[in-house]
């Protein structure tokens, strides 16, 4: 399988050439340092995303808060992810950085606020 890429490891974004090899292997062509190829081998076998989005609250002076992963999520958990905040309300107050829910969807990854409440 070979995919066009643009690595999205720092602001250069670099055009990567990525090809997965039948044993697995991963070449990449493009970057212009380590970086690119570890994100092209990440992109073509086991994809990450950080995810950014809002949860509702209790709170009418704030019905909405800002929250993101506090780390990556495999891209194909992103929906089901969507679909768990969905369904959740905040109730107490928290801080920016505070967790705001743990393990969120089974990922490992905690769902974290970006603004104070
Ligand atoms: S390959 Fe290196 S220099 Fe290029 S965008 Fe990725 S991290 Fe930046």
């Amino acid at each position: 399988m070979k995919k066009d890429l643009i690595c999205i490891s720092c602001p250069n974004g670099c055009r990567l050439s990525a090809e997965l090899l039948p044993d697995g292997a991963v070449t990449v062509t493009g970057n212009a340092c380590p970086r690119g190829e570890a994100f092209a081998q990440t992109e073509l076998t086991h994809p990450m995303r950080s995810l950014t989005t809002t949860v509702r609250t209790a709170f009418p002076e704030m019905p909405v808060l800002p929250v993101r992963t506090k780390g990556e999520i495999p891209k194909e958990m992103i929906w089901t992810v969507m679909g768990s905040l969905s369904a959740f309300v905040l109730d107490k107050k928290v801080r920016c950085g505070d967790v705001v829910i743990d393990d969120v969807a089974g990922t490992g990854c905690s769902i974290i606020a970006t603004l104070d409440l």
